[in-house]
């Protein structure tokens, strides 16, 4: 296999830096480089781009993406055990490489965005999703240019799922709403040091220029409520959010016998609006402390 840098390989890197996984910290490690250069380059074009990477741990994906062309890598990283690690992947690689000892929960990563911006990272699990609506939900158009995140299989396919699929529900709404999604590549547990219980894919999500118009707030409540009760019809799911469910589902013009699987994106944004009164019936204020 050919050798993306000069640095030792990563076993070596960890045994001398005892960089022993932990569970709490998510730590699933990937050690073949040839793979975490293979995730960078899914990651789209990394010349003149900052990518911001999420728990690089002992560094691997770094590598890659360093190996790959970025630009500058600014790396969060909260354990303090990697830092002497990814110390000296930076001096391998002079001014590309900023690391940040922090939770990334806690860090403003849009001022850090510098130029065209990735973010790209192998997502400690227990974090993976409150990281991932915090960059959906956030300001439009956002402050980066993609993201390549690896997730546990089952959450990348409630990601990418389209409407009438088994997975469709909140978090792909969110997703399809704002973004085009989809899986880029499927890794097994063996991929990982130590292997995690389930499989992990890869997913790509790219902003829509133009996402079509609701408030985000309004969209996640009527979400929230038809999915709540996923197996109800929509005059029944809908009834906690209040007011007149009846004239609601009318003004978005969707019919009272669906369920919220069968409901495209389309469908919720015109909720949404309507809940917001947009066509009179129902505002927003009425049914805030209603149902
Ligand atoms: N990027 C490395 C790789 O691919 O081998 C490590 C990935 S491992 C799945 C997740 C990494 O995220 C670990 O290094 C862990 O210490 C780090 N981490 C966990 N929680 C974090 C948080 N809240 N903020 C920043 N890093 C975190």
């Amino acid at each position: 296999m050919a050798q993306i840098d000069d640095l030792p390989p990563l076993r070596e890197v960890i045994r001398r830096h005892g960089l022993d996984a932990r569970k709490s910290l998510g730590q699933n490690f990937l050690l073949d480089l040839n793979l975490t250069a293979r995730i960078a380059r899914a990651s789209g074009r990394l010349e003149g781009a900052t990518v911001i990477e999420v728990g690089p741990g002992p560094g691997g994906l770094t590598r890659g993406l360093l190996a790959e062309g970025a630009k500058k890598v600014i790396a969060i990283e909260k354990d303090r055990r990697c830092m002497p690690a990814l110390e000296e992947i930076a001096a391998a690689y002079p001014g590309r490489l900023e690391i940040i000892e922090d939770d990334a929960l806690s860090v403003d990563m849009a001022a850090l965005a510098d130029g065209p911006t990735r973010i790209v990272a192998n997502l400690p699990y227990n974090v993976a999703t409150p990281l991932l609506t915090g960059w959906l939900e956030g300001p439009w158009p956002p402050f980066w240019d993609s993201l390549t995140l690896m997730f546990q299989k089952e959450v990348a396919e409630r990601i990418v799922a389209r409407t009438g699929d088994k997975a469709y529900g909140r978090l792909a709404i969110l997703a399809g709403w704002r973004t085009h999604s989809e899986i880029v590549l499927n890794l097994p547990p063996q991929a990982f040091t130590p292997p995690p219980k389930v499989s992990s894919a890869v997913v790509q999500l790219v902003p829509r220029a133009e996402p079509l118009a609701c408030d985000i707030k309004t969209l996640a409540r009527v979400t929230a409520a038809a999915f709540g009760q996923r197996r109800k019809m929509l005059r029944a799911a809908l009834k906690s959010l209040g007011g007149d469910t009846a004239a609601l589902i009318e003004n978005a013009g969707l019919m009272p016998t669906a369920r919220a699987e069968e409901i495209p994106i389309e469908g919720f944004v015109a909720l949404a609006n309507a809940l917001d009164g947009e066509g009179g019936q129902t505002p927003a204020s009425s049914l805030s402390t209603s149902g």
